[in-house]
């Protein structure tokens, strides 16, 4: 599987495999995820909704 990011947007640092095992679809590091209060800081699981749900709601986000 070949993810489309594996480099954080905001600090070009590698991202962390574990966190995109997690979150694939993530395009920040834990550490700017943190920072900018985003939307990838929770594993799907801990939000307790479907993926294409969850892709829906960032999407919401991000827009
Ligand atoms: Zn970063």
């Amino acid at each position: 599987m070949v993810y489309f990011c594996r480099t954080c947007l905001q600090c070009g640092k590698a991202i962390n495999p574990d966190r995109l095992e997690i979150l694939p679809e993530t395009r920040l590091c834990r550490h700017c995820a943190e920072i900018s209060g985003s939307d990838l800081i929770f594993p799907r699981k801990e939000i307790g909704m479907d993926l294409e749900t969850y892709k829906d709601l960032l999407g919401a986000i991000r827009s």
